[in-house]
């Protein structure tokens, strides 16, 4: 059973773009692409970033190219790092601070997305043998993301990733045990499967972790119960597939993928409207 619709704890990992001074769309470097209509640099505003730090198209992002800002995620890491990090004080009134709240910026998101699946893993029963841990390693998770900017910039990233990554694993291995009771869990052999072709493919308590399913034709797929963090889904064909069930999986993973209103989604996701418009 999975609690997450109801856990108000995951409010502060939601973006809260109007508490935000713009940090992803002043932070982060993007290239045009399929997702983005022009090149941007890491540590400059972009031209549709207004004074105000809202987006001057948020309503027209598709119909401009710009689908990749539809589905980034900062899991709250904005609006902590705009009002607890820098105590309220934005960069354009504090030029001296840009440079360094544009650092601290992804590595507080990087903490908050663990945040996240941390807590998607306390929330299920198969769990509750070592909620302790999982306990302990949110409260070491948010006490980071609350040091002060110098000490967020000496966070080891990859040693604290490794120890989120034990629970998380841990996880996934109990909840896609549930569905192969008899066999064991499905590990996929590979995780390359950009423009693959998986339509009506049993994929029932696959390991889908960090699997690239860019453009794979998924449509039909039995997808219940898979692990799917980190997968990237963009343009992944999921109508009429089943994903009832799996665990790690994100809506901003969602509104990448296509669907229709017969993908069946965990509980405590939406069907993105541009799904059914
Ligand atoms: S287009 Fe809007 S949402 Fe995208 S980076 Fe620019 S200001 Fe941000």
């Amino acid at each position: 059973m999975n609690a997450m619709n109801n856990n108000d704890s995951l409010d502060p990992l939601r973006a809260d773009c109007l508490e935000c001074f713009g940090l992803c769309c002043t932070a982060l470097p993007f290239a045009k692409s399929a997702d983005f209509s022009f090149d941007k640099e890491g540590g400059t505003p972009c031209t549709n970033l207004r004074a105000d730090y809202r987006c001057g198209i948020h309503q027209d992002l598709r119909e401009n190219g710009l689908k990749g800002c539809t589905v980034y995620e900062c899991f709250g890491a904005g609006q902590k790092v705009s009002q607890v990090t820098y105590n309220g004080k934005d960069w354009r009134s504090d030029p001296a601070t840009a440079e360094e709240m544009f650092a601290v910026f992804p590595i507080v998101q990087q903490i908050q997305e663990m945040l996240w699946y941390l807590h998607e893993a306390l929330a299920l029963e198969v769990t509750t043998s070592f909620h302790k841990e999982l306990r302990v390693q949110i409260e070491e998770c948010e006490r980071l993301t609350r040091e002060s900017p110098e000490n967020i910039l000496r966070i080891n990233l990859p040693e604290l990733r490794a120890d989120v990554n034990k629970l998380l694993i841990l996880t996934s291995e109990r909840v896609r045990s549930q569905i192969q009771k008899k066999k064991s869990p499905k590990k996929m052999r590979r995780s390359d499967f950009i423009g693959a072709n998986l339509k009506g493919a049993d994929l029932a308590g696959a390991d889908l972790r960090g699997a690239l399913l860019i453009a794979a034709d998924l449509r039909g797929a039995d997808m219940r119960v898979t692990d799917l963090i980190g997968a990237d889904l963009r343009d992944a064909d999921l109508r009429g597939a089943d994903l009832t069930g799996c665990i790690f999986l994100t809506q901003v993973q969602v509104n990448a993928a296509k669907g229709d209103s017969s993908t069946k989604l965990p509980s405590y996701l939406k069907i993105p409207a541009h799904w059914v418009e």
